[in-house]
């Protein structure tokens, strides 16, 4: 078993590649990242020790456009990781329609255990770092897990004070990242958009397949859904499923998840209930009231571990914290007959095989989870253009884009006759070998 998701990116890569008859320069242009980037952090902590850092950045390609893609702070980061999740990068933008190549980066730091000054003089000495290599026109980075628009702000001031040479315009300089706070030329609707994202991208393929939230299984109420993760993306896909009928009854985050098989009514009640105390064991909600006491003084609602969510008997399973989680440990015991993958990499390719012969349908990442890149082109858009666009014109943009996006993959899958995962691979692969070709012919 080798659940390493670089080796997986590339098996990927090579069945599109393959399925499709595809060019063998570019295969071999995208099988290795066009640069690797590793810097040594080193800071002085507020305890007067000092501390050393590893920081990454992969530009895997930009055929379509400027490298793009978010920054974790995870202390189980590699190159690896970050070649993979470059890759995958290149491969969403590319379904979802957006003309960006792929990259990503990240520190090897468990950003709890720092303050935030700490925090703050770590991710501006990594943007000193990479000034050279990064700019809304060469590789444009971005919030992914934990780190936030607050932490996009510190890299935009630190970009700013050191672009003092080129004369470029605010935009250009705003445009260096996205998924930054409203003030300093954020987008409206940015940081729900992954989430609300995913939705269009699940309620698009249940018409095609049939099926919508609200024509049940006889005698049950609403399809059910479990959550695992509650960030960024899993909060907001529980918060728009639950707007759009769906029955959430499990939710998870690192430290334990909460199963409410009646299901869990208040969402919005959930996620202040986690800001309060940090975690999501306990946060129980039925209608508006919230009741953050003991367990056993709670109703019908159990406590389960983060990974327990996983093999719930569910109809819809939406994995949205980390990757590798769904192994072939693990996949025979999943009862979803649906996977929404909005993190990314999720699944291992031996559970994904399992699964296929379950008849599990796999939404995969690249397309589930592209609404965050799709409303990060906007946001780099408005910067460009001097916009501001509402909240309202943002999410009809993208509901509009995800919709072209899954009505293509769900095409491609029909005409191949393969998983909408491999689907996603060739339609990507298809558009960026277009743009190369068109590029190489003048
Ligand atoms: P986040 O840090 O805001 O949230 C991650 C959540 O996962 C947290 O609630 C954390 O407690 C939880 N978690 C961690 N380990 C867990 C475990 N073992 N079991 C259950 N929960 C666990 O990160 P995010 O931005 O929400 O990103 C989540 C995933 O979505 C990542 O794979 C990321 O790459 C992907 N993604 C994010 C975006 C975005 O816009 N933020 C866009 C595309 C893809």
């Amino acid at each position: 078993m080798n659940n390493n998701p670089w080796i997986r990116a590339k098996q990927q890569l090579t069945q599109a590649a393959n399925k499709l008859g595809f060019d063998k320069l570019l295969f071999n242009m995208l099988s290795e990242p066009d640069r690797i980037i590793q810097v040594s952090l080193p800071i002085k902590m507020e305890d007067g020790s000092i501390k050393v850092f590893s920081g990454f950045r992969v530009q895997h390609n930009n055929i379509q456009g400027p490298y793009k893609g978010g920054l974790r702070y995870h202390p189980k980061v590699d190159m690896d990781e970050v070649k993979a999740l470059a890759f995958w990068m290149s491969m969403k933008n590319a379904v979802v329609g957006v003309p960006f190549g792929g990259g990503k980066g990240g520190i090897a730091v468990d950003p709890k255990t720092l303050s935030e000054k700490e925090l703050e003089k770590l991710t501006r000495l990594f943007a000193r770092k990479l000034f050279d290599v990064i700019g809304a026109y060469k590789d444009v980075p971005a919030p992914d897990v934990n780190t936030n628009p607050k932490i996009m702000g510190w890299i935009v001031g630190e970009y700013e004070k050191l672009n003092t040479k080129n004369k470029i315009s605010k935009g250009e300089l705003l445009a260096v990242v996205t998924g930054k706070p409203l003030e300093i030329g954020g987008s409206e609707g940015r940081v729900v958009a992954t989430g609300y994202g995913g939705v269009q991208v699940l309620l698009t393929l249940l018409k095609k397949l049939g099926k919508s939230p609200k024509a049940l299984p006889a005698g049950r109420q609403g399809l059910t859904v479990a959550v695992m993760g509650f960030g960024n993306v899993g909060r907001y896909v529980a918060e728009y499923l639950k707007k759009e009928g769906f029955k959430i009854v499990a939710l998870s985050d690192s430290r334990g998840g909460i199963y409410v098989p009646g299901g869990i009514n208040d969402i919005q009640g959930v996620s202040k209930c986690k800001e309060e105390k940090g975690f999501l064991s306990g946060c129980y909600c039925v209608g508006s009231v919230c009741d953050f006491k003991n367990k056993e003084k709670l109703n019908g609602q159990d406590i389960i571990k983060p990974e327990d969510i996983l093999e719930l008997p569910v109809d819809i399973l939406v994995p949205s914290a980390l990757e590798n989680v769904i192994t072939s440990q693990n996949a025979d015991k999943i009862k979803a007959k649906i996977i929404l993958e909005m993190a990314n990499g999720p699944t291992t390719l031996e559970a994904d095989e399992i699964l296929g012969k379950k008849g599990v349908t796999i939404i995969p990442d690249i397309l589930a989870n592209s609404g965050g890149v799709a409303t990060s082109y906007f946001e780099w858009y408005q910067n460009l253009h001097n916009e501001h666009w509402t909240e309202e014109e943002v999410l009809k943009k993208l509901k509009e884009k995800m919709e072209i996006a899954t009505d293509e993959v769900y095409n491609v899958s029909l005409e191949y006759k393969t998983t909408l995962r491999e689907a996603a691979y060739i339609q990507a692969l298809k558009r960026i070998e277009k743009t190369w070709k068109n590029q190489t012919s003048r």
